[in-house]
């Protein structure tokens, strides 16, 4: 059994801006997404040489941790199989977006934002290198303005492949409506507040309303395969009060499965500047708040890079004893630790 595997290096794939990789996973500082091809926008794909590629990667990986993975949480005991077939999808590449959020990475206004994967997926499974019960994650940019969007979901759940689609939610996409109810897919709408002028600062767009009724449509289709993501944007939803409301909402829509995070260029801007000093504590008391409204709570890449370094990183500088004593008294479980906010 090979202890520093990854199956994103064997069965892997994501779509990029410019490049194709194994996976799409940015961690610790700028390592992660593996190039397969360099200077990529939609040609057609040797897949034999792919599939080199990643074999070379595979017996290097063998040796010693390569370094785009050295680091990366996904890293696990994992025996390859050899088998030249992928199950695992990304779709990072289109760069159409119709909100401009503050933390957002991608340069959605210039080059080709939006080439076709269609065409790719459909030759993928007429040679033969398509491998069922697997996943197909739609990114962006928003994925529901990709190319043939409808088309390569219908493809992916007709060949047994489930779809997960992350969405600004604004808007609404029947066939993703009819993948929640079949169970074949999920959608993840990063919300990141229940205050309208608060969505409108950090989303720069005038949507609240409709994506609250676009939530609630989605979770009317299945309330188990929808998740409402906060992303943690200091000095504009990063407080108590803000966390409260966007629960109180999620009650409202009747959500059951809650996501936090931080986007990882935004937050690493400008040296840390943009991680709120404090995180350590928001993520407590985010998670308190799930258990208190007995929600799931999922944890994404960038926040578990950071929680993981809790007790080695200094952000949570917590200065304001006063704020602290409240939430200690109020919301501190006595069997946690939280000596880390005595820093
Ligand atoms: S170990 Fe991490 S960086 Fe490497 S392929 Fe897997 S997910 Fe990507
Ligand atoms: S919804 Fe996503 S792609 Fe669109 S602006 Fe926001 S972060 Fe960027």
């Amino acid at each position: 059994m090979n202890k520093i595997g990854c199956s994103f290096l064997e069965e892997g794939i994501n779509f990029d801006y410019d490049t194709v990789c194994d996976c799409c996973i940015s961690h610790n500082d700028g390592r992660g997404l593996p190039i397969l091809i360099e200077n990529y926008h939609g040609e057609p794909i040797n897949w034999d040489l792919l599939f080199e590629k990643k074999q070379e990667r595979i017996q290097k990986q063998k040796e010693s941790t390569i370094y785009d993975c050295e680091g990366c949480y996904h890293l696990c005991e994992y025996e390859y199989t050899n088998e030249k077939k992928l199950s695992s999808f990304h779709f990072s590449h289109c760069r159409l977006c119709n909100a401009k959020c503050i933390y957002c990475s991608k340069e959605y206004s210039k080059g080709d934002l939006n080439y076709n994967t269609y065409p790719l997926i459909k030759d993928l499974i007429e040679k033969g290198y398509y491998k069922s019960n697997g996943e197909a994650t739609f990114q962006g940019g928003e994925p529901t303005l990709m190319q043939n969007f409808d088309e390569l979901i219908h493809l992916f759940i007709k060949n047994g492949t489930k779809v997960r689609i992350h969405s600004n939610g604004i808007r609404y996409s029947n066939t993703v409506e009819q993948a929640l109810k079949d169970n074949k897919g999920t959608i993840v709408i990063s919300l990141d507040t229940a205050n309208a002028n608060t969505f409108k600062k950090i989303k720069r767009v005038d949507a609240f309303k409709i994506v609250c009724q676009n939530i609630k449509k989605y979770a009317k289709a299945n309330t188990q395969n929808i998740m409402i993501k906060y992303i943690i944007v200091p000095g504009y939803n990063d407080s108590i009060k803000e966390i409260d409301n966007f629960f109180k909402l999620m009650k409202k829509l009747q959500i059951t499965k809650v996501v936090i995070d931080m986007e990882v260029k935004y937050a690493r801007k400008y040296d840390n500047t943009n991680i709120s000093p404090h995180i350590y504590l928001l993520y407590d008391y985010f998670e308190a708040m799930a258990q208190k409204h007995n929600m799931e709570l999922s944890t994404y890449s960038f926040m578990l890079y950071v929680l993981r370094n809790r007790s080695i990183e200094k952000y949570s500088k917590f200065n304001n004893k006063l704020f602290f004593m409240w939430f200690f008294n109020k919301h501190v479980q006595k069997e946690k630790n939280y000596d880390y906010v005595m820093y």
